[in-house]
């Protein structure tokens, strides 16, 4: 019997195991893969996601991997606008298929138990708890909490009755490229018509390039596969670049529970719930709920209060919401392409505004502390 089973070695699983082991508990953490199947995602760490990267005291330390970042920039043709994380923080561009190892190893070094291959399908329930989970293999595991930690379009949210239905309508897509020479430190993202590009570093002269778009766009010809490399050969200097690998696609999004925990489940990372990977924060909010959730489970474990877990809901739906909102926010710029364009020339013109709004994507303000010309710059310009 284990004291928490989680349910998915993806960056928040693998964060939960590492905070629950620290601490002394016994805990098994199950992945369907192998560990080595890509993830479509962006690969930018935010100055606060790799703050908790390095509490959690990966080796070898983050700040020796990947390629550092400075900023983001938005691109609108013909406008460009640049700003710089606050207090000469750091983001990082870092592989998938580096960071999601890094993290089940430092899992496995602190105690707690690695399943590869192990795919759950089903909760067991006694009366009024969850008993443990059952994998594709008919193997039942007990454990005293379950976590599910499954992603976007987690099972165990939906086998739990949490599943809160939406109208899901975006896509993502992503691959490496390497080019024929560095590009700067930033995450450049590109505003087109119907897509947003992302070009994130990871390395040297090797980039992550992500795709966003809306529905229509997967059933075009050729599917998002075709429209990825269609957007490539339009960027002068991707179209020079190598492509790595396969794209590979995630979605739709949005994904949302009723609230992120029942009984002694709880939820973390997109299995909680995801807005759009517009704001780039995904990776971060999972890191930092995983604290906030291995923290609720050690308090339920200590008193079988279920107060912990809805503390646990507050916090996490804390440490989202300033994302969250900028979410939405990017989400009707990227929808009026003449929208992001106005946006665009006005950050540029305000480089203080866009500060600020990057200190707020980046955790360093909240959305409170924007000034309402912050605001009215991304809208109607002042
Ligand atoms: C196109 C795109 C670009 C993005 N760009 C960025 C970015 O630049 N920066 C950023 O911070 N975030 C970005 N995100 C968001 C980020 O990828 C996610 O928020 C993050 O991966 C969430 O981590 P997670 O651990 O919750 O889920 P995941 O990373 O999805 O991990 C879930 C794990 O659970 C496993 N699993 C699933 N079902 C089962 C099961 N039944 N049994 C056992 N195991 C199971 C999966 O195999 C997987 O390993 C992007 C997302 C997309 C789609």
């Amino acid at each position: 019997m284990f004291d928490a089973a989680i349910v998915g070695a993806g960056p928040a699983g693998a964060a939960t195991a590492i905070h629950l082991a620290r601490r002394g508990m016994r805990v098994v953490l199950l992945e369907r893969t192998q560990g080595d199947r890509r993830k479509a995602c962006g690969e930018g760490i935010f100055p606060r996601g790799l703050e908790e990267l390095r509490r959690l005291e990966v080796h070898p330390a983050v700040d020796s991997l990947g390629a550092p970042l400075t900023g983001v920039r938005f691109n609108a043709a013909p406008y460009q606008a640049t700003a710089t994380f606050g207090g000469g923080s750091l983001a990082l561009g870092m592989q998938r298929t580096d960071l999601d190892p890094l993290l089940r190893r430092r899992a496995v070094e602190v105690g707690a138990e690695l399943r590869l291959g192990a795919s759950v399908r089903s909760l067991v329930r006694g009366p009024g708890r969850f008993t443990g989970v059952e994998t594709e293999d008919g193997e039942r595991i007990e454990a005293a909490v379950i976590v599910g930690a499954d992603g976007l379009r987690s099972r165990i949210r939906w086998l739990a009755g949490l599943d809160r239905p939406q109208h899901r309508r975006r896509y993502g897509i992503s691959a490496h490229l390497q080019l024929p020479r560095p590009v700067d430190p930033l995450v450049d993202i590109h505003f087109h018509d119907d897509a947003e590009v992302y070009v994130t570093p990871v390395g040297p002269a090797t980039v992550n390039v992500a795709m966003l778009f809306r529905r229509g766009m997967r059933s075009s010809s050729g599917g998002p596969t075709a429209a990825f490399r269609g957007l490539i050969q339009s960027h002068a200097l991707l179209a020079a670049g190598t492509l790595l690998d396969v794209p590979v696609a995630a979605g739709p999004f949005p994904a949302a529970s009723r609230r992120p925990w029942r009984d002694n489940l709880l939820l973390v990372g997109d299995a909680a719930g995801f807005v759009d990977a517009i704001s780039g924060e995904g990776i971060s909010t999972s890191l930092l709920s995983a604290r906030a959730c291995a923290d609720a489970v050690v308090r339920y474990l200590d008193s079988d209060l279920e107060r912990s877990f809805e503390r646990y809901a507050r916090q996490r739906g804390g440490l989202a919401r300033n994302a969250d909102l900028l979410a939405h926010l990017s989400l009707v710029l990227s929808s009026r392409p003449w929208l992001a364009r106005h946006s665009v020339r006005n950050l540029m013109r305000q480089p203080e505004t866009f500060r600020r709004l990057l200190g707020v994507s980046a955790g360093d303000l909240r959305v409170a502390d924007l000034r309402p010309r912050d605001l009215l710059a991304l809208t109607v310009g002042v």
